[in-house]
């Protein structure tokens, strides 16, 4: 069990160089032509100003790529790419935005205890729909297993995290957060809850199995389920993008 785990350090460290301390959250708008529909959307990201203003830059390349093919994302493309050019030039620390999405995510401004159950909540959610539907059996097992680890677990708080699942920072990064700040068994315990959310409805998707590899390897673990049931996955490295 892991409720309430001491963190020695003042800061959180970045998820994606492991060095310098977070200081700003950043959301990255980014726009994908299809051949006749468009998606447009925003990615957030947590992290040292340097690493995020490497993030900003790959966007810019991304939808340099891919943002063109469609009318529409033809004409908002351009305005993007210079919106996150001009973001990644003038990255600087956002107290108020981290503070405010650290709270999203459980996490108190700086690490000292914090509410395993918010990331549990999140994680959940994230797992819930990772196949593009929220299932009930997911949703009850989630709960039902959420309550029996952290006493403080709500199946109604979990539902309304579960509402806005979209506006939650991504499962990797999530996970490289809670790399440096969950204990082993945290970690392991974490893991399992996802493998058995993902498990609920008597089958493991493809988007499932993927998000689980992830978690695994952006919080450094070997779940033994993963080694059987997926050998063939040889990865060892992060997935920070
Ligand atoms: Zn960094």
């Amino acid at each position: 069990m892991a409720e309430l785990v001491p963190i020695p350090q003042k800061q959180y460290t970045c998820p994606y160089c492991h060095e310098r301390p977070i200081e700003a959250s950043l959301s990255i708008p980014y726009v994908r032509g299809l051949l006749i529909a468009y998606q447009i959307g925003y990615r957030r990201f947590m992290g040292c100003r340097s690493c995020l203003r490497k993030k900003a830059l790959q966007e810019v390349g991304v939808s340099g790529l891919v943002g063109w093919f469609s009318i529409t994302a033809a004409v908002v493309n351009p305005i993007l790419i210079s919106y996150n050019l001009g973001q990644a030039v003038f990255v600087r620390p956002t107290p108020k935005r981290l503070r405010r999405h650290l709270h999203q995510l459980g996490l108190p401004e700086h690490p000292g205890l914090f509410d395993l159950t918010a990331i549990a909540y999140a994680m959940a959610a994230k797992m819930v729909m990772a196949d593009g539907t929220a299932e009930e059996a997911e949703i009850s097992i989630a709960a039902t297993l959420g309550r029996d680890w952290l006493p403080d677990f709500e199946e109604n708080e979990f539902r309304q995290v579960l509402s806005y699942h979209r506006d939650l920072p991504e499962v990797k990064d999530m996970a490289l957060i809670l790399r440096d700040v969950l204990d082993e068994a945290g970690k392991e315990h974490l893991w399992q809850y996802l493998n058995a959310i993902a498990e609920a409805d008597g089958k493991r998707a493809f988007a499932e199995r993927k998000l689980l590899r992830i978690v695994a390897q952006n919080l450094k673990i070997k779940p033994k389920q993963l080694q059987n049931a997926q050998n063939t996955d040889s990865e060892t490295s992060s997935v920070a993008d």
